[in-house]
This record gives C-alpha cells, sequence and structure tokens, in this order.
C-alpha cells in the first residue's frame, strides 16, 4: 500500500520522532501550523475516523491515554488542541489515520 504515514511508522521515510512505542507513533508535522504540531498516528493502517470500530478501538484509546505524556514533553503546560479531519470536506489530505497536537498559541474557534 502506498501510503506515507505507513511508511513514516516504519522507517522507509524519516519523521521527527517525539514518541514511540509498538502500537502508535508522534512526530513532528512537515508544515506547522503552530510552534508545537505533532502528528499522532496508530502504526497499524486505519484509513479515516470512519472506519474506527469496536475491534480496532483500544489503539486510538491508547492515543488519547499518551496525549497528556506527549503534549507535557514539548512543553505544552496551557492546553493544546486535537484534531482529526476525517474526509476531504473536513481537510483530510492523508488517508491514514491522524491526530494533530497543536499547542504553543492561542487558537480561534471554530476555525484556526
Ligand atoms: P491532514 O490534512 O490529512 O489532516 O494532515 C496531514 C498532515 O500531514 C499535514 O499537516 C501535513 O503537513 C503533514 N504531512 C504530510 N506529509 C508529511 C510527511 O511526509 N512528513 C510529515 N512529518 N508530515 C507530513
Ligand atoms: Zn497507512
Amino acid at each position: 500500500m502506498d501510503c506515507i504515514f505507513c511508511k513514516i511508522a516504519n522507517g522507509e521515510i524519516p519523521s521527527t520522532k517525539v514518541y514511540e512505542d509498538d502500537k502508535i507513533l508522534a512526530f513532528k508535522d512537515l508544515d506547522p501550523q503552530a510552534p508545537v504540531h505533532i502528528l499522532i498516528i496508530p502504526k497499524e493502517h486505519i484509513k479515516w475516523a470512519y472506519d474506527v470500530n469496536s475491534e480496532n478501538c483500544a489503539v486510538i484509546a491508547h492515543i488519547f491515554s499518551k496525549i497528556p505524556e506527549i503534549a507535557r514533553s514539548q512543553g505544552l503546560e496551557n492546553g493544546f488542541r486535537i484534531v482529526n479531519n476525517c474526509g476531504e470536506s473536513a481537510g483530510q489530505t492523508v488517508h491514514h489515520i491522524h491526530f494533530h497536537l497543536m499547542g504553543g498559541r492561542d487558537f480561534g474557534w471554530p476555525a484556526g
């Protein structure tokens, strides 16, 4: 499968890793939209949030269980934003589910 995040997960494409274990990887976004902009992915290929189900949701829970540790490791002590873009109209460009962990600035709502 020609998936850039699978290739990042298996080391074929280099990335700046900030957290890794056997199930998930967190690495710096190539085009950061905030002073801290990390992408957190499951190593297993799940296309998008539409494909999360009772069989594979443990890895999503695992991602969220590690978010506090990853956020603090990046110096985010004043809050952060977690974003998942699902589908083209939401802005998903890479079809391997990922969560943007962003911080280090103030954010508008619902955009920006
Ligand atoms: P999406 O738009 O799908 O929610 O987010 C995809 C993100 O992946 C974008 O923020 C983009 O900058 C980032 N990205 C795309 N290709 C690469 C890459 O090869 N390496 C890294 N580190 N980030 C990437
Ligand atoms: Zn993939």
